[in-house]
């Protein structure tokens, strides 16, 4: 579903932020991606939608390569759902409208349906009830349950997810990873950077781990988290565990 094949990016003539990085993942499957702070975890999952280029590789998504200038750029975010740390609703309209902009305006969805499609979403992670009101209402949970559901809307054939809790109060984190632990049981393919060990181990098929803009793990869970291979990955999970 996502394949990337030797990608590398440099910011600048000098810093090469991603080196020669492949990651397959299936459809269906979950993938975790974590690593230290500036190894190129976000850089790497914002190159699937093509929110950063790259110089080198080739990303292929659901048969669309992602890097090929024709590429249809509206058309293939919406079709790759993505949720940032910080919940990006637009703060001016309601959650309502939030829900139905891309729809009715990358899809060329009818109002109507546009609205029944939305109401049907937000139903699903719990918020019915705040249709009607305005991002700067809702707690940062509620925020970001409705920006999993803007996504969701779309109808994606994968979801991106880059630290959706970090930025979240602890009461909050739950509540956003039960969202996401629904959908991945659903079958949802899933590319998530996150620090949360606990979700990576409920529904992580594998885990990716970078170091310095390398893929330095890529290993299913139990391998990852029972015997990681490299001196830098059990550094990096003796400090988050
Ligand atoms: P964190 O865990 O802190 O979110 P990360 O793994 O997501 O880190 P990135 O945000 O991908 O890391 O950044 C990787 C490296 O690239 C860092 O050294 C960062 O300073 C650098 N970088 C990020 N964006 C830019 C940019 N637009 N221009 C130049 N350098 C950048
Ligand atoms: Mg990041």
């Amino acid at each position: 579903m996502i394949s990337m094949r030797n990608v590398s990016k440099w910011y600048g003539p000098q810093f090469q932020v991603l080196k020669d990085c492949s990651v397959e993942v299936e459809k269906g499957e979950v993938i975790v991606v974590c690593g230290p702070s500036g190894s190129g975890k976000s850089t790497l999952i914002k190159t699937v939608n093509a929110l950063e280029t790259i110089q080198n590789g080739e990303i292929v998504v659901d048969g669309v390569t992602v890097n090929a200038s024709k590429t249809n750029l509206p058309k293939l975010r919406a079709r790759v759902g993505m949720v940032f740390q910080h919940f990006e609703l637009f703060p001016h309209l309601s959650i309502i409208q939030n829900l139905c902009l891309g729809q009715e305006k990358v899809l060329g969805r009818g109002h109507d349906e546009a609205v029944a499609k939305a109401e049907a979403l937000l139903k699903r992670v719990g918020l019915s009830a705040h249709a009607q009101k305005f991002p700067g209402q809702l707690s940062g949970g509620q925020q970001q349950r409705v920006a999993i559901a803007r996504a969701l809307v779309m109808d994606p054939v994968c979801m991106l997810f880059d630290e959706p809790t970090s930025a979240l109060d602890p009461e909050m984190i739950t509540e956003v990873l039960d969202v996401m632990v629904e959908l991945a049981r659903e079958g949802m393919t899933m590319m998530v950077v996150t620090h949360e060990m606990g979700f990576a181990r409920k529904v992580a098929h594998r885990v990716v781990f970078m170091d310095q803009g390398e893929i330095v793990e890529d290993a299913l869970k139990e391998d990852f988290f029972g015997t990681p291979r490299s001196e830098r990955a059990r550094n990096f999970l003796s400090k988050i565990l």
